[in-house]
């Protein structure tokens, strides 16, 4: 346990997994039991949920506007040769 705002040394790829919803069982329990009595871990871990939330919305927004914009040329290409 630690009060500074770094995660425990080795607890990081623990803590990113826990985040990203990719770490299971003993460990999950382990590394959410952790986090939530030390602050440099519970800070990290934290951290690294918004983060992971953010690209995950940020590439399903990027994705969704790639999409729309292509489906835009589509229809603008099929009306100009229906002309
Ligand atoms: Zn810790």
């Amino acid at each position: 346990m630690n009060n500074s705002i770094e995660p425990c040394k080795g607890l990081e790829n623990i803590l990113q997994r826990a985040a990203d919803g990719s770490l299971k069982g003993f460990m999950k329990v382990f590394a959410l039991f952790h986090a939530g009595r030390c602050k440099g871990c519970g800070t990290y871990l934290e951290r690294m949920e918004l983060t992971i939330k953010a690209l995950r919305e940020g590439r399903e927004h990027s994705e969704n506007e790639e999409a729309l914009a292509r489906l835009k040329a589509k229809v603008q290409e099929l009306a100009k040769s229906s002309d």
